[in-house]
C-alpha cells in the first residue's frame, strides 16, 4: 500500500491559518477549510477543533497538502463551491455524491420530502404505492422517499445521463438501489406504463427565472448545472408543464408536490386551481419563512 503524505503540524497549521484568512478575505465561510481537511484530507473534527496536529512533527493526510491547497485555491479564486471540489455533500442522513453534473441538495428541499412522507400517514394507498421524484438530479428526493418509505417505488427521471450516473451511484451507496427506478429523459415522458397509477408526483424543478441566473452567487451561477436553475421567463415553464401533465399520471387521491422560489407560490396555487384537475391545495413555508412547497389533491 502506498505510504499517506505527511506535513509538518505547522506547516499544516500555517497552511489552515492562511486558508482562513483567505476564505474571511472573499466572503467564505472560514469552516469551509476544516471541511476540506476533514473530507479530502482525512483529518477528524476533534483534531482539527482541538488544534492539537499544530505541534505534531508529523500529520499524515489522504493527499498531498500541495494538492489541497489546488482545490482550496479553486474554492477562493473560481468560486467553484466546496461540495464539488470534495464531491460529496450531507444532506439528511445521507452523505450524497455530487459532481458539477447535479445540483447541490439544498436544506430547503428536505421541507418537500418531509411534507411528502407526512401525506401518506393514514393513507397506506399512498405509502405503498409509485411514486415520482421528476428531474432528479442528484436522486436525493428519490433516495429520501425510498428510505422513509420502505413499501413504495420510486421512479426518477432526469434528462441528463451523467445526472442519473450519480443519482444511481447514491441510491445504492443509502441501500436503497433496489426501490428507485432511474430513467433518462424529460419530466414524464419515460413514465407512460405508470399513466394513471402514480401515488406521489414530487419535484424540486428549475424554477429560477433566466434573467434573475446570473445576479445569483457565483458558486450558483457559475458552476451549478444551468439546466438544473433555469425556469424560463418567469421561472415556472417546467412548473406549468408539470400541472399539466400530472393528473394523467396520478390516480385519484394521489398527491402532487413542488419546491417554488420565494414569491411564486400564489401564481402556482391559482394554476393549480384553474386546472380544475386538483383539491385541495395549500402551500407550506420553510424555516427562513418562504413560501416554498405547493401541495394539490388529483380530484
Ligand atoms: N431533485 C434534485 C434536488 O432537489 C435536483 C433538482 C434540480 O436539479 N432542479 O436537489
Amino acid at each position: 500500500m502506498d505510504r499517506l503524505p505527511a506535513v509538518s503540524g505547522s506547516d499544516l497549521a500555517c497552511w489552515r491559518t492562511r486558508a482562513r484568512q483567505q476564505a474571511m478575505a472573499a466572503g467564505i465561510d472560514p469552516t469551509e477549510v476544516d471541511w476540506l481537511l476533514r473530507e479530502g484530507a482525512g483529518l477528524d473534527t476533534l483534531t482539527l477543533r482541538l488544534g492539537t496536529f499544530a505541534s505534531r512533527p508529523q500529520v499524515l493526510l489522504e493527499r498531498p497538502l500541495a494538492e489541497l491547497d489546488r482545490l482550496w485555491q479553486r474554492r477562493v479564486s473560481e468560486r467553484v463551491p466546496v461540495q464539488y471540489l470534495i464531491g460529496q455533500t450531507p444532506w439528511r442522513d445521507f452523505t450524497l455524491h455530487v459532481s458539477p453534473a447535479v445540483l447541490i441538495p439544498r436544506p430547503e428541499t428536505e421541507e418537500l420530502v418531509e411534507l411528502a412522507i407526512a401525506t401518506t400517514c393514514g393513507r397506506p394507498d399512498l405509502a405503498r404505492g409509485h411514486w415520482a421524484d421528476l428531474g432528479t438530479g442528484s436522486g436525493a428526493i428519490a433516495i429520501a422517499l425510498a428510505a422513509a418509505l420502505p413499501s413504495a417505488t420510486i421512479h426518477a427521471t432526469d434528462i441528463e445521463a451523467d445526472a442519473l450516473k450519480v443519482a444511481r451511484a447514491n441510491a445504492s451507496t443509502a441501500g436503497v438501489g433496489d426501490r428507485v427506478r432511474f430513467y433518462c429523459g424529460s419530466w414524464y415522458e419515460p413514465l407512460a406504463h405508470l399513466r394513471g397509477r402514480l401515488s406521489g408526483c414530487v419535484s424540486n424543478p428549475p424554477y429560477i427565472p433566466s434573467h434573475e441566473i446570473d445576479c445569483l452567487q457565483p458558486e450558483v451561477a457559475r458552476h451549478e448545472p444551468r439546466r438544473a436553475l433555469d425556469g424560463g421567463v418567469d421561472g415556472l415553464d417546467c412548473v406549468r408543464h408539470a400541472i399539466a401533465t400530472a393528473p394523467s399520471y396520478l390516480h385519484a387521491g394521489g398527491v402532487w408536490l413542488c419546491e417554488l422560489m420565494a414569491g411564486q407560490a400564489p401564481t402556482v396555487l391559482q394554476l393549480l386551481v384553474a386546472n380544475g384537475s386538483y383539491n385541495d391545495t395549500r402551500s407550506a413555508y420553510d424555516l427562513a419563512g418562504i413560501e416554498r412547497v405547493v401541495l394539490a389533491t388529483r380530484r
